[in-house]
């Protein structure tokens, strides 16, 4: 059901080389979404709702999706639902709140400031995903930093569901409702990062699309990144987990599953520095994927060259291999688990000992879910408050102040062959560098 890689003994030079990846190959589907974004960029509402109507055969009237089907979706949400989505806002809240930044200015020199100063984006398109699976937890991890950050508008996208009526499914509906999101597009794929970025007839564009989706999704958004500003890549879910002889093969088991559940190309992989644990899972898995409601979608996930479990010799090794892969969400079921995780370096999201596992921070942990998958957690963060802020810098200086810098500016200037730069200093001075 799973394969397995033994890595025990000497760690090859480049661990990326061996270790389970999916293939995605967001490459070639660039050149797939790349006539899609110009259809849009062309012909505007029109190409969206023909494009809606390929991939999600649905004939959309309008893309927008009316106010009353937002009111209607929260009326009818369930009790236990709402309750729910209400907690996971606000402890999601609480977190993403404390990220707010403060300005800070620094005194370089007397009569000398540089100030940075934090605004957010002007308007901000929200993906969440809606093809295999329907995700309203991701419209409370895009929408909640976006408010907290103080994006002045937003708008939120999701494919058209045809057994909805073509609007999107009704709890993401009730989800942007309870957010106080009332501008709402059925849209998905592509054509929704498209019509953010070039803007439609009926979708003003936006400065930044943001939100987890499948490859034409993250295809759409590496061709018109400039355009428009992206978070990071958020493709195919990952879950590693590195764990030894202590953790319990049902929970590991179970954890493994609950990420292979999101999609055929989901990865889940085991590292560990002991076989017993190992034999443990994979003698665990069969019955629990067989007891699940996706068996089908978590059994070919769990044998895809994407999935695996690695043996290494110690939770070293164990921690160079889970740097290396760099996954989205890393549990770490290990004795002294806080110690260990404390010496990641590369993850999404940390999920420390028996008690954190990742279904508790897809949902409620107050931590956010959209994270750079791919192995892109070595140089990306998740979705948070700053993703919507831009640092500027104010700079403020005296005469005084700029007197006393004006000889260093003429000589790099010099230095670079840029006298026109060191001119610019010496037109306020009579031509003449102070001393
Ligand atoms: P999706 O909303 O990303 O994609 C559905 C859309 O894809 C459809 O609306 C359709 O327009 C378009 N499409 C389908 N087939 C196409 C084709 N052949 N050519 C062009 N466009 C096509 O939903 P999904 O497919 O369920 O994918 C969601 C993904 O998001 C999953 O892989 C899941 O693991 C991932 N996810 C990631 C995170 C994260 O934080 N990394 C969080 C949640 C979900």
């Amino acid at each position: 059901m799973i394969s397995r890689i033994d890595l025990r003994g000497s760690l090859p030079a480049d661990l990326r080389d061996v270790l389970p990846r999916a293939e995605l190959d967001v490459e070639a589907a660039l050149e797939k979404v790349r006539p899609i974004c110009e259809e849009v960029r062309h012909r505007g509402a029109a190409a969206v709702r023909e494009l809606t109507a390929r991939f999600d055969g649905v004939e959309l009237e309008s893309a927008r999706v009316p106010a009353e089907a937002l009111t209607r979706a929260l009326e009818e949400l369930d009790p236990a639902v709402r309750e729910a989505l209400e907690e996971s806002i606000r402890r999601a809240r609480l977190v993403h709140r404390d990220q707010r930044r403060t300005d800070t200015t620094t005194q370089v020199v007397p009569g000398g400031t540089v100030t940075e100063r934090w605004v957010p984006v002007d308007r901000v398109g929200l993906y969440v995903p809606g093809g295999r699976a329907v995700y309203p937890s991701s419209v409370v991890m895009n929408v909640v930093p976006a408010q907290e950050a103080g994006v002045p508008s937003l708008a939120v996208t999701s494919p058209a569901q045809k057994e909805f009526g073509g609007l999107p499914h009704p709890t993401i509906l009730a989800a942007c409702a309870l957010l106080g999101v009332d501008e709402v597009y059925a849209v998905g794929g592509a054509q929704a990062v498209a019509m953010f970025a070039y803007g439609t007839e009926e979708c003003r564009p936006a400065t930044m699309v943001t939100g987890p989706g499948n490859i034409w999704v993250a295809a759409a958004k590496r061709l018109l990144k400039g355009r428009i500003g992206i978070d990071s890549e958020a493709g195919p879910t990952e879950i590693a987990v590195l764990a030894d002889e202590t953790a319990d093969p049902v929970h590991v088991a179970a954890d493994l599953i609950s990420q292979a559940e999101h999609d055929v190309i989901a990865a889940s992989v085991l590292v560990t520095t002991s076989v017993e644990l190992a034999d443990a899972v994979e003698k665990e898995l069969p019955g629990q994927v067989a007891a699940t409601r996706h068996s089908e979608r978590i059994t070919e996930a769990l044998a895809g060259r994407q999935s695996g479990i690695v043996l290494v010799s110690n939770i070293e090794d164990g921690l160079k291999v889970v740097d290396a892969y760099a996954a989205e969400h890393l549990e770490i079921q290990t004795a002294d688990a806080r110690a260990v995780a404390a010496r990641v370096r590369n993850a999404g999201a940390i999920f420390v000992g028996p008690y954190a596992p990742v279904s508790l921070g897809d949902y409620m942990a107050g931590s956010n879910h959209v994270l750079p998958t791919g192995g892109c957690a070595c140089h990306s963060s998740g979705l948070s408050v700053q993703t919507f802020l831009r640092g500027i810098h104010v700079v403020d200086y005296s005469r005084e102040a700029l007197a006393g810098a004006a000889p260093y500016v003429c000589a790099l200037a010099d230095a670079e062959d840029l006298p026109a730069h060191g001119a610019a200093i010496r037109a306020r001075f009579d031509w003449e560098v102070p001393a």
